[in-house]
């Protein structure tokens, strides 16, 4: 396995940064998990945006391009001989000393892993919970930004774990239900799709904005409005989004049942167009 770091491929035994990196010492960086499928980078383009707006966020100058950081995802597929990877392209403040101040950062570290990966969740059904931790608000650390910053969610994995259960799903400070550790989430009630707005606390999902537009192709009503956790225990479907899961239905959510635990029938919908449109929509290897 061949890494991306800072203008090389280097083996993984020697894809290493300083102990001094700012990502390490503060989760001071931002990052973006993109799929190729078939010799196809599934939206690699808007994951650029995303990356881009996520470090201009920060006040992160990432030295490269957009379209040389294209380039790099590519490079590291061809390098890896990888038609299908989750890829994880990182960039990080870069190697300061142990004060916070970002000014001591030389320049940032930039890294590209492409690994091969199944879907994150299995294609089966998942157990879900919805957990104590809250989404921070957005004006505490917005969920927008996709930062190295991912405590939030490992915690609320952590109380999933201990549950024994698949997946945890988060409230925000009013109660709303808004995302999943690494997803966000969809409820179809009466054959309309809902999903939570942008203006909450999530991070705008690429899948998710996939699924919203094959579900107005499929001619699906679909609402961006707040989620309860009533909203979640009436659905007639439940499912999450996300690069690394795909999409999941959920077959139990804090003990109550949904739709018998089978699969029902808007997402399997969704999820053969999306089957579909995934080797088509992104740039070619
Ligand atoms: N929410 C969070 C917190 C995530 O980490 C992810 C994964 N990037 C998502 C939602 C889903 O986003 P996407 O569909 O772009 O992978």
């Amino acid at each position: 396995m061949k890494i991306y770091l800072n203008g090389k491929f280097v083996p993984k035994e020697e894809a290493k940064v300083s102990v001094f990196d700012h990502g390490l010492l503060y989760g001071d960086g931002v990052f973006e998990g993109i799929r190729a499928y078939d010799g196809n980078v599934f939206m690699l383009k808007e994951h650029i945006d995303r990356l881009y707006d996520s470090a201009k966020s920060i006040c992160l100058d990432i030295p490269l391009t957009k379209e040389e950081m294209i380039d790099v995802v590519l490079e590291t597929l061809r390098v890896n001989n990888l038609k299908d990877a989750y890829i994880r392209l990182v960039v990080t403040r870069g190697e300061g000393d142990l004060g916070l101040d970002p000014r001591k950062c030389k320049e940032p570290s930039i890294i590209c892993i492409a690994i091969p990966m199944p879907p994150l969740l299995g294609e089966e059904g998942i157990r879900a919970i919805t957990v104590s931790v809250r989404r921070p608000p957005i004006d505490v650390l917005n969920p927008a930004v996709k930062s190295l910053n991912y405590l939030n969610s490992v915690l609320a994995k952590i109380l999933a774990n201990y549950a024994n259960v698949d997946e945890a799903l988060l409230l925000d400070k009013e109660g709303y239900v808004v995302e999943g550790t690494g997803d966000n989430i969809f409820v179809v009630k009466n054959g309309v799709l809902k999903t939570s707005p942008p203006y909450l606390s999530i991070l705008k999902g690429i899948t998710r904005d996939v699924v919203i537009k094959l579900a107005k192709e499929e001619g699906i009503e679909v609402r961006e409005e707040p989620i309860t956790l009533h909203d979640l225990y009436t659905a007639d479907e439940l499912f999450i989004t996300g690069t690394a899961a795909e999409i999941v239905p959920i077959f139990e959510i804090d003990g109550r049942i949904i739709n018998n635990k089978k699969v029902g029938e808007i997402t399997k919908r969704l999820r053969e167009r999306f089957k579909e449109i995934r080797t088509k929509w992104g740039i070619k290897i």
